[in-house]
């Protein structure tokens, strides 16, 4: 079925196709390198879901626009990262990707709660205006919010004995829009084994090392630094996704995916 509306980006009426708010490719590899065989929504866990959410939020052209980007940062930062690499040199497109996929899940908060005249939501509808001028280049630069793109260090975790954290930092999707009491607001984007982090209030906070983007560098793994907070939010969010999963699981599932693990095992063993 057809659905027309308002494209999200470039704000005309059209047919609007079904957007992929994290790209396709790291569900694909999530799946392709998963024991069990399904990703599972964790707000409806009994359900195995073959893909993440796909809200109808772009039309062709702005999808097209936007997945521009995910070519380069898919072979020169995941795959790359995930096959060892350490060292990565980048030029613009990957501030695209980053805001892209910032933008994506900012403009995803709006269609899921109502708009308010308030402090925050202004704040934060005026940073996504200004990245989709950025992305439909109707202008150069993406204002002064910094963006962070830091890599998990496999070798720091190896030591760590919770599988919950170590699920959590390189198997687990987590996107949102982050308001802190205080006024902040962030949007992280936890992917397998990279956090990536847009300030929007304030504008950016020390403490970062080696990880801010800019229109070109190299980021490295194992020389990157976080401020003190991120940690800890990892570890929060790992504590709640692992709790809402099994949860949210019937023991039936349980059963099923334990046999699941169970047949790629055996067929591991063969090959
Ligand atoms: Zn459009």
């Amino acid at each position: 079925m057809e659905i027309t509306g308002i494209c999200a980006l470039c704000e005309k009426e059209k047919t609007l196709k079904k957007s992929h708010i994290v790209p396709k490719f790291i569900g694909e590899w999530i799946r392709n390198t998963s024991k069990a065989e399904h990703l599972r929504n964790l707000m409806n866990p009994n359900k195995p879901e073959q893909d993440l959410p796909k809200p109808h939020l772009l039309c062709e052209g702005c999808e097209g626009i936007l997945n521009k980007a995910e070519t380069p940062f898919s072979s020169n930062i995941f795959y790359n990262y995930h096959n060892g690499s350490n060292r990565f040199d980048y030029d613009d497109w990957l501030l695209k990707f980053v805001i892209s996929l910032s933008w994506r899940v900012g403009t995803l908060y709006f269609t899921q709660n109502t708009y308010q005249n308030s402090h925050v939501h202004n704040q934060l509808k005026k940073a996504l205006n200004i990245w989709s001028e950025y992305l439909l280049e109707k202008r150069n630069d993406p204002g002064l919010y910094a963006h962070h793109l830091y890599f998990i260090d496999k070798d720091k975790y190896s030591s760590i004995n919770s599988v919950v954290l170590k699920d959590y930092a390189f198997r687990v999707i987590d996107t949102h829009v982050r308001f802190s009491f205080n006024g902040h607001i962030i949007i992280y984007n936890k992917l397998p084994g990279m956090v990536i982090v847009s300030y929007i209030n304030p504008i950016s906070v020390r403490g970062w090392k080696g990880t801010q983007l800019h229109s070109f560098g190299t980021a490295r793994v194992g020389s990157q630094k976080t401020p003190p907070e991120i940690p800890n939010y990892l570890l929060d969010r790992a504590k709640l996704f692992t709790s809402k999963y099994l949860n949210g699981l019937s023991d039936r599932q349980k059963v099923n995916i334990k046999s699941k693990i169970l047949k790629k095992s055996e067929i591991n063993n063969v090959k």
